[in-house]
């Protein structure tokens, strides 16, 4: 990728894909068009696509979607190998995920993304226009060159292994932060040792020390909860234009000036779920925000339950688009951390976590699949969570 001071962002995004299941065609996702990012300004084209080193039939079949086609379906097990060109837009100073604000840059979501779930095959849900996720993708291995602005620097998914080359193992997408930075690391044992740096945006009164110190402990708090954090390390970006907006990604956050506290516990939660444990966010946003906001320790009086919402918790972001961004905060991040909550004590809770942590790591989770894990804890789980519309079987 190359990461010019400014104008666009290019890159090219080599893929090797073994389905598990048969498939006709292969599908990407370019989530800067979706219809906020687009607004905001964003635009993630792609060009020159191919399959084994051949140039192949492509098809935009909506703004967020790419289709790319051969003659013969693509066989279970057999890997294949595609590769593309892209570039990318990056608007001003917007509070998501893609922005350049002052001298920094964040880049979340930013390049065609291969949206498989194993055995069940593409997630093609539509894009969201609310500030929110609607993308699932595999774990996979990132090997990542890029070609900074000189006097600047990185954060990003994974570790740095020379000559610009960042390396992630067993991420389901990657992530970065560009800019000049003060850094801070500490180690915290989560419980292996996990190096966590933190980067604050040069001109931020944020002390870099003291945001590696909270993170540090969250994660080893969250650790003792949800099961071992399994990454060597997890590196933080504190920029500008993101006040109390915290923003994650795998083994990677973006923290604003005023994310102190639960908010940033919040975030490295969704180590645990979103990261380790995957979900097709359109499907199933409880899955990732519900169970982060359970993490995050009581509820705030302020989020008083209106029982309107009751037994929505699990629908999908496509019932909660165009409804009041309240509606889904609260069923959804509210009554899913309630639902959590109502399933026993706290500590009875948290083992039938770990044991859904266990069970799908590195996966990617489904709703049914979350009570089955639960039940195996908490046999009454399938009742008390129907409940709250979230379903024991696939609806
Ligand atoms: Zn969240």
């Amino acid at each position: 990728m190359r990461i010019p001071a400014r104008g666009r962002v290019t890159g090219t995004l080599a893929v090797v894909f073994t389905p598990d299941l048969p498939t006709g065609r292969l599908v990407f996702r370019l989530w800067p068009n979706g219809p906020r990012q687009a607004r905001e300004g964003s635009r993630l084209s792609v060009s020159d696509v191919r399959l084994g080193g051949r140039p192949a039939a492509a098809a935009l079949t909506d703004p967020t979607t790419v289709v790319v086609r051969r003659g013969r379906p693509f066989a279970a097990g057999v890997p294949v190998r595609a590769s593309m060109r892209f570039a990318l837009r990056v608007p001003g100073p917007v509070a998501d995920r893609l922005a350049r604000a002052g001298r920094s840059l964040r880049l979340g979501s930013f390049f065609p993304l291969l949206p498989w779930e194993p055995g069940v095959g593409w997630d093609t849900d539509p894009a969201t226009t609310s500030l929110a996720e609607t993308s699932s993708s595999p774990t996979a291995d990132f090997s990542v060159r890029l070609h900074l602005p000189a006097g600047t620097s990185a954060i990003a998914s994974g570790d740095p292994a020379g000559d610009g080359v960042w390396r992630a193992r067993a991420v389901r997408d990657f992530a970065v932060a560009v800019g000049r930075f003060r850094a801070a690391t500490v180690t915290a044992h989560a419980p292996r040792p996990v190096r966590v740096v933190v980067g604050v945006a040069a001109g931020m009164s944020v002390r870099p020390a003291a945001v590696a110190g909270e993170v540090g402990d969250d994660l080893v708090l969250l650790s003792h909860r949800f099961g071992p954090y399994p990454w060597p390390s997890l590196r933080v970006a504190v920029l500008p234009g993101q006040h109390r907006l915290g923003i994650e990604y795998p083994a990677m956050l973006f923290l604003g000036a005023g994310t102190r506290g639960e908010l940033t516990r919040h975030e490295v939660a969704h180590q645990w779920f979103y990261s380790l444990v995957g979900d097709d966010q359109a499907r199933d946003p409880v899955l990732d925000e519900g169970l982060a906001t359970y993490a995050m320790g009581p509820l705030p009086v302020r989020f008083k339950v209106t029982p309107a919402f009751l037994r929505l918790t699990g629908e999908p972001m496509s019932f909660w688009q165009g409804r009041p961004y309240r509606a889904y905060q609260l069923g959804v991040y509210i009554d899913g951390a309630r639902a959590a909550r109502s399933l026993g004590p706290r500590s009875l809770v948290d083992c039938a976590l770990r044991a859904y942590v266990a069970r799908n790591a590195y996966g990617i989770a489904t709703q049914a699949g979350f009570v089955k894990a639960v039940a195996t804890v908490i046999p009454s789980a399938p009742r008390t969570l129907a409940r709250f519309g979230i379903p024991a079987r696939r609806g």
